[in-house]
């Protein structure tokens, strides 16, 4: 069973094949970061403009360095939702166009339940599972008793912990995304600023991390006041510190109370190295879980995910029309076999 994952959700504009779910053959990423940059932030049109140029491109690369042809191909995934609408629409469309012409199954894809199962690239899932889902947009820690079916027991109230790390990376001058900028200053600095931690109320499995950020940015402003400089290596290391203390104690207390027998991590921010670390320390010492970390290329946007999910539906014979479109608001709890 061969399988092609469209993805164009954001500003990553990205087709692969995968093999029986699991075998990447090909994976390619077109990132968009460059023209992005120099707005601090992704800007929707010209996201959509880009993905229009590129898609043909990536897609027949895909299909070289995986050396198929239209004819080997079972079905084409694509991302659905949730994302940029304009952005969306380039890939479903794409989709759409490829599986007319070449009579291909069409499958639509949830793009966080994607991140997840970019787990099942490396590894066999294993349920009743637990996800920590941290990207740009998102942070969630989902349940899964069985392929394509999520709970989200706890999420964020505010910002995402990419969103967060991105404006505390634009308040520190450093560029767009600020995520991976902020981890090497993290890992050259100590803790040692005072930040605060959103626990929530006692068993809840939600986040929040607005507090975090304008606490860092009122460290900041007052030391400017003050005339003193506070180094920003200490200050990185201090908001990492504190992300990653809720993300890894809550991950755990949940897996624990779940009786999960697998964690897995999803999402750009995955791709932190001090989360990573946490994480391996944090369940270290915990019997019977397997915890999940993907390589950093199936942390961020990648479309080898989506064909990963395309791959469950397929088999369970789940077939998108050609009414499929984009669907910016998709909820990954309606469940991806219903
Ligand atoms: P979503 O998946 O929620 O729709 P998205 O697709 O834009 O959002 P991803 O591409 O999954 O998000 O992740 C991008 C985010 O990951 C950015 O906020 C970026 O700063 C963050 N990120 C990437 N590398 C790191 C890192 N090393 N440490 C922290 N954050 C990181
Ligand atoms: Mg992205
Ligand atoms: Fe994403």
């Amino acid at each position: 069973q061969i399988i092609m994952g469209i993805e164009t959700s954001c500003d990553e504009t990205a087709v692969a094949v995968v093999k029986n779910g699991r075998e990447i053959l090909s994976n390619v990423v077109a990132s968009q970061i460059e023209s992005h940059k120099r707005f601090g932030g992704v800007v929707p049109e010209i996201a959509s403009r880009h993905h229009v140029e590129e898609i043909t491109i990536v897609l027949e690369e895909a299909m070289k360095q995986a050396k198929v042809t239209f004819q080997d191909i079972d079905a084409i995934a694509v991302t659905e939702g949730p994302g940029l609408v304009g952005a969306l629409l380039i890939g479903v469309n794409a989709a759409k166009a490829v599986a007319f012409a070449h009579n291909i199954p069409l499958l639509g894809v949830h793009h966080i339940a994607g991140h997840i199962y970019a787990n099942r690239l490396l590894e066999e899932l294993e349920f009743p599972l637990l996800a920590l889902v941290v990207s740009g947009g998102h942070t969630e820690l989902v349940y899964m008793e069985e392929h394509g079916s999520f709970k989200v027991i706890g999420e964020t109230r505010d910002d995402a912990a990419g969103e967060a790390y991105d404006k505390v990376a634009r308040t520190l001058n450093l560029p767009y995304p600020g995520g991976p900028h902020i981890d090497r200053l993290a890992h050259e600095g100590s803790p040692t600023i005072n930040l605060p931690r959103a626990w929530l109320e006692e068993d809840s499995y939600d986040f929040s991390f607005s507090g975090l950020k304008s606490a860092v940015i009122n460290t900041l402003h007052n030391a400017e006041q003050r005339g003193e400089t506070i180094d920003p290596k200490d200050l990185a290391a201090s908001f990492q510190e504190s992300v990653i203390d809720v993300l890894v104690t809550k991950t755990v207390k949940a897996a624990k109370k779940y009786q999960v027998k697998q964690v897995l991590l999803a999402g750009g921010v995955a791709a932190n190295k001090g989360l990573r670390t946490a994480l391996e320390e944090g369940f270290s010492d915990v019997e019977g879980m397997k915890l999940i970390i993907p390589p950093l290329s199936l942390c961020t946007d990648n479309a080898a995910m989506i064909a990963a999910v395309g791959s469950v539906l397929y088999e369970k014979g789940k077939r998108a029309s050609f009414a499929l479109n984009a669907n910016p608001g998709l909820d990954i709890e309606q469940g991806l076999l219903k």
